[in-house]
């Protein structure tokens, strides 16, 4: 049908990250502003967010350059929920609406996601939702790998400061992406996943933008909910 496989190539782009400079023991922020030109340029913002507090990754990721989708986003979208959540939910990348009000899954999939969420016992308020870019790609299409490459430390401090019990992936990107594969949807749900170098349960399913067009799937989707919910039980009792 057309549909074009996202392949993870194994050319891991590098990207700045380290502390290259001193950090100011006066400002006490993670964000050294490079001069250049008189004009602090936030392409030279170099930063690591791995000890990073929420307020500080929040503040980061709102100012934040490091690829291409800066130069075409609205806003920044870094995701939304509680920081105690048991349930990570990972999306793909801001859609339009979310780029317009800077929450994730706001839009037409979002109303579908938070059906999903009720399903399963919980409030929208009660999960974590996160993307695997923070920044929407323009026209929607898929983000490219370099992109994804360059947002992965924002994901990774947020699954670090919440450690959910569960992570539930939506959509073929976000877990091709997450778990270092090209297999479609169809092959990795329905298996009880680890999220990479931990033991916390992943759970894949379809991305309910695809749900909204094959509203046929709906009836896996709900089979991947109850193994979810069940996998999550399973570690309660
Ligand atoms: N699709 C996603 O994957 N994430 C959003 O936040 C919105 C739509
Ligand atoms: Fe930064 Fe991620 Fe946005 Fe790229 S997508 S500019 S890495 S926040």
């Amino acid at each position: 049908m057309g549909i074009t496989q996202w392949v993870r190539r194994d050319l891991p782009v590098e990207v700045v990250e380290s502390v290259a400079s001193p950090v100011s023991e006066v400002g006490g922020s993670p964000i050294e502003a490079v001069p250049d030109s008189g004009e602090p340029s936030m392409s030279k913002v170099i930063l690591d967010v791995s000890h990073s507090g929420w307020d500080e990754l929040r503040q980061v990721v709102s100012g934040c350059a490091k690829c291409e989708l800066s130069k075409t986003r609205t806003r920044t979208v870094f995701g939304a929920g509680s920081q105690q959540a048991d349930w990570l939910i990972i999306g793909e990348a801001p859609g339009e609406q979310e780029d317009r009000q800077g929450e994730p899954f706001v839009g037409r999939a979002g109303l579908l996601l938070n059906n999903m969420i009720k399903a399963v016992g919980f409030e929208r308020e009660g999960v974590y939702i996160a993307n695997v870019v923070k920044c929407r790609p323009p026209q929607n299409r898929d983000p490219h790998l370099e992109e994804v490459l360059a947002c992965s430390s924002y994901l990774k401090r947020q699954i670090a400061l919440i450690q959910p019990k569960l992570v539930l992936v939506v959509g073929r990107v976000a877990a091709q992406h997450l778990l270092n594969t090209s297999d479609a949807v169809g092959r990795m749900r329905g298996k009880l996943h680890r999220y990479p170098g931990t033991d916390t349960p992943l759970i894949v399913t379809y991305h309910p933008a695809y749900l909204l067009r094959r509203p046929i799937e709906k009836r896996k989707s709900w089979e991947d909910l109850k193994f979810a919910l069940a996998t999550y039980r399973s570690l309660q009792a």
